[in-house]
């Protein structure tokens, strides 16, 4: 029986959309690029350092290029300096 609560849902920082599902029981590694199918940006999302960077698309549209990333949730906050 598969348990649901090992998958995560990566989720896009700014229109949460989900990027890529991820199975936490795997050792998952990274960084891996992602693009979302909704605001076609580009994310770099490095799953070691929980890390999730603006790579491309709709430059001038977003304006926090760092995210922190929880990897329970798959959700992403703001890195903030
Ligand atoms: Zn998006």
């Amino acid at each position: 029986m598969v348990e649901d609560q090992s998958l995560v849902n990566v989720k896009c920082p700014m229109c949460e959309t989900t990027l890529v599902t991820v199975e936490m029981g795997e050792e998952v590694k990274g960084p891996f690029q992602h693009k979302c199918g909704k605001c076609k940006r580009y994310w770099r999302v490095d799953y070691t350092k929980k890390v999730v960077t603006h790579v491309r698309g709709k430059v001038e549209k977003t304006p926090i290029k760092k995210w922190l990333l929880d990897l329970k949730t798959g959700e992403s906050k703001p890195h903030i300096h």
